[in-house]
């Protein structure tokens, strides 16, 4: 069966005590009871990665992600940060293709396989980023753009691969901009992403993965989203910094 994830993505936020204030409050909250089919990811800054794992060790399902790896497995690249060096220090997911990334660092495709590669080969469960750009949408061809990310990012993994890649749908139009999706509209793509799953790998693959909306989540429209039968939870930024909101979204996961 799928996981439920909420997950969520602090980008280049927060202080470290900033950080271990939130994740306490989140960690320690009475309120959150996550069965075995239900997962709560944090995908933090680098520096804090080892601080925040030891204030999510003692809550049941909770876990940390980086939100980005290198391409290269090891040697000189000067900043880089590798998906050895993750798993050494017990991280279990990481972000990889995240919209910013493609657009402010001008990763392509090919930068993002070699990076699922290195990440899956150092036993990260990648959460993969695809997403349409605005102009997209508006001239309705949203399906198969989003098809030939997946075609590109992730059609060269086997079927054993594949079930350690998390998907994350989220259209770029509404990241960071208060526009959402209508749950409607992230059922649409979230089917049409499982069904181009199954056209390369078989049902029991595409219904085997998780597919995640993101794009101004909130704790108001969380449980609406995460509602509809192909949404399987959340990548969530700006909502994912406020303990009371993070913690309402964890909750409006499906049972
Ligand atoms: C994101 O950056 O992954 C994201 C979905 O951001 P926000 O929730 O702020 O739109």
């Amino acid at each position: 069966m799928r996981k439920q994830i909420a997950a969520a993505n602090w980008k280049m936020n927060l202080t470290e005590q900033e950080g271990i204030d939130l994740i306490s409050a989140i960690a320690t909250d009475k309120s959150i009871e996550l069965s075995d089919e239900q997962v709560a990811v944090f995908a933090v800054p680098f520096p804090y990665l080892s601080t925040i794992k030891k204030h999510t060790d003692a809550a049941n399902n909770f876990f940390v992600a980086a939100q980005n790896c290198a391409a290269e497995k090891a040697g000189a690249y000067t900043g880089e940060v590798s998906a050895q060096m993750l798993q050494s220090i017990g991280i279990k997911y990481v972000v990889i293709g995240h919209s910013e990334r493609r657009e402010y660092y001008n990763e392509t495709s090919n930068v993002l396989v070699k990076k699922i590669e290195v990440a899956l080969q150092n036993n990260l469960t990648v959460i993969f980023c695809c997403g349409e750009p605005l102009q997209i949408r508006e001239a309705s061809t949203q399906n198969e753009h989003i098809a030939n990310q997946l075609a590109e990012g992730l059609f060269n993994l086997t079927e054993e691969q594949l079930q350690n890649i998390v998907i994350a749908y989220e259209p770029i139009w509404a990241i960071g901009t208060g526009k959402t999706a209508t749950s409607d509209e992230a059922q649409q793509m979230h089917a049409h992403i499982r069904a181009t799953l199954a056209a390369k790998y078989g049902n029991d693959v595409a219904n085997n993965t998780s597919i995640l909306y993101g794009g101004s989540v909130k704790g108001t429209n969380a449980a609406e989203i995460f509602g509809k039968p192909d949404v399987d939870g959340g990548l969530v930024g700006g909502a994912s910094l406020v303990a009371t909101e993070f913690i309402t979204i964890i909750n409006s996961l499906k049972k």
